[in-house]
């Protein structure tokens, strides 16, 4: 969704409420797809700070579809959103931040609403993505997803350094 900020620029001092919407249907993000299968109904609020400034404020919950980071089955999870933005306008367009640079949510004389969502859903993503706190992953040896079932290989050698740490680790046990 695109606001034209010629909507609120003619109106010095007032707000405005538009409602909500959102076209941004997949993205990637660290090498994963992620699809947004749900947006809680929003209203976006502009305000006019005098006549130089526009006050860009909503808040809202996005459902999204990816995979856990250990086994790959698809899970869902909500990131909330919570826009508050403030950008200067002269003349109708918006002021570029020669500190900060472009604007992503800016396109000419349009905000962006989707870019804000966006740019929310990275900020506040989930460090792990888990199907549930205790997936046990996929087995490296088998491949079997071992929440399902428990295949039994022995997994322990594969890491060279990991079993040079166990050598090392039973001949200090020798020692003793
Ligand atoms: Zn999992
Ligand atoms: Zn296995």
């Amino acid at each position: 969704m695109k606001i034209s900020i010629k909507d609120i620029t003619s109106l010095p001092d007032q707000s405005k409420k538009f409602t909500g919407s959102i076209e941004l249907a997949n993205f990637s993000y660290l090498g994963g797809d992620f699809s947004i299968s749900h947006i809680e109904p929003f209203d976006v609020v502009l305000s006019m700070i005098g006549t130089g400034k526009i006050h860009i404020t909503f808040d809202t919950s996005v459902t999204i579809g990816g995979q856990c980071d250990r086994c790959l089955t698809d899970v869902s999870f909500s990131v909330p959103v919570s826009v508050d933005e403030t950008v200067e306008v002269s003349e109708g367009q918006v002021v570029m931040d020669d500190d900060i640079g472009p604007y992503s949510f800016i396109d000419g004389e349009n905000i962006v609403i989707d870019e804000l969502i966006l740019n929310e859903i990275l900020v506040n993503f989930p460090a792990k993505i888990l199907c549930q706190d205790d997936c046990k992953g996929i087995c490296p040896v088998c491949g079997k997803n071992r929440n399902i079932e428990d295949c039994g290989c022995d997994d322990t050698v594969l890491d060279p350094r990991m079993a040079q740490f166990l050598d090392v680790f039973n001949s200090f046990k020798e020692v003793k």
